[in-house]
């Protein structure tokens, strides 16, 4: 079985982070990922969106994160697993034994839980047959607006998601149109209000109040989407594709199983070293959980730190570790 120093569960931009903070204390690491591409949230939800709170980039797009973080990691040799959910979790001699659903198999020292939202996945419209139609015409994320553009486009949903991408693609559609159930979008005011604003201006049509009730299409193209009003009154909208913005459905998973004290989903750690409930398991970034905790990258990263002092005993035991900068210790390989 191949061994490693730590086997982090995740590789959203808080378990890429904690590679480099791993490294930076000479220990060695394994990523798995659900997903076939690292990145998380990042990658998989809104790779060309801008993001503006990451301490030192004004503005940069999720996925050029994401290549960073894997960058900054490299110099530590992580191996990863992709498209590797980890299922099992078991306690052994001198540590634990991760297994994957296709029979990977790793011995760690310690554990590092940065499993996000557990392995997510789209909340989808109760629509017989739809997944017939998923990644051809229906889209459940925009990995890239261009291939969007010249298109009519129908979204559904009323929260951020549907609104920031009802915003950006009008700049590119032929024409969008915005199903939801009800006048008031949950979306930050800022957003809702431009959204209002262009469809006084015509460049997108509001389809409210109505809700998804069936679609026709064949070969994975979607023709016509039926929407039907709160007295069932149907009506047709031709498109060539639709988005169904309904959220995240949040799933642990097999991370239930581990015997984790759990709150809501999250998994609750202990602030000062993000250590769960069990002695050598360690969680960062979405699924952790304390106090005040805010679900930001920033935080994450934070966390990445404090998790992998924590774990440096466990790793190197009877060996002080003596704080020290980046600035003092450098980094292999670079000057
Ligand atoms: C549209 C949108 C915009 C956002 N904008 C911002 C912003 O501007 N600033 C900001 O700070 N944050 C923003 N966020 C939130 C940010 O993306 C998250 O805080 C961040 O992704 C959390 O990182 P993470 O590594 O903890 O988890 P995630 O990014 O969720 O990554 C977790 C990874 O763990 C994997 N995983 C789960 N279970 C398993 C398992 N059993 N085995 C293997 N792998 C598993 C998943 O596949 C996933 O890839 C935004 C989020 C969204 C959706």
């Amino acid at each position: 079985m191949t061994e490693t120093d730590v086997a982090i569960v995740g590789a959203g931009p808080v378990g890429l982070f904690a590679v480099f903070e791993c490294g930076m204390l000479k220990m060695r690491c394994h990523v798995f990922d659900a997903l076939d591409m690292p990145g998380g949230q990042c990658t998989a939800l809104y790779p060309e969106k801008p993001i503006y709170d990451v301490p030192g980039y004004p503005k940069i797009e999720a996925l050029a994160l994401v290549e960073r973080l894997a960058e900054q990691a490299a110099p530590f040799h992580p191996v990863y697993h992709l498209g590797a959910p980890v299922t099992g979790l078991a306690r052994v001699d001198g540590g634990f034994r991760l297994t994957t659903a296709a029979g990977i198999s790793v011995a760690a020292r310690a554990v590092i839980v940065a499993a996000g939202v557990g392995a997510f996945g789209p909340n989808r419209p109760p629509l017989p047959g739809i997944e017939a139609y998923e990644g051809k015409s229906v889209f459940y994320l925009v990995k890239r607006r261009e291939d969007f553009r010249g298109k009519r486009v129908v979204i559904a949903g009323g929260g951020d998601s549907a609104v920031d991408w009802a915003i950006s693609l009008s700049e590119v559609a032929e024409r969008v149109m915005v199903v939801h159930r009800r006048a008031k979008f949950r979306a930050a005011p800022e957003s809702a209000a431009r959204l209002e604003a262009l469809a006084k201006s015509g460049s997108i049509e509001l389809v409210i109040p109505y809700q998804l009730h069936g679609f026709e299409g064949e070969d994975g193209k979607v023709r016509r989407v039926v929407v039907a009003d709160l007295d069932g009154k149907t009506r047709a909208i031709e498109t060539d594709c639709l988005l169904p913005f309904f959220g995240l459905s949040m799933n642990l998973g097999a991370i239930a199983e581990w015997g984790l004290n759990l709150d809501r989903n999250h998994i609750t750690v202990e602030p000062a070293t993000c250590a769960t409930s069990a002695s050598g398991i360690f969680a960062i970034g979405d699924i952790a959980t304390y106090p005040a905790k805010l679900k930001l990258i920033l935080s994450g990263f934070a966390e990445a730190a404090q998790a992998a002092h924590a774990i440096y005993p466990l790793v190197h035991p009877g060996e002080a570790l003596h704080f020290e900068y980046s600035t003092t210790k450098g980094v292999p390989g670079r000057s």
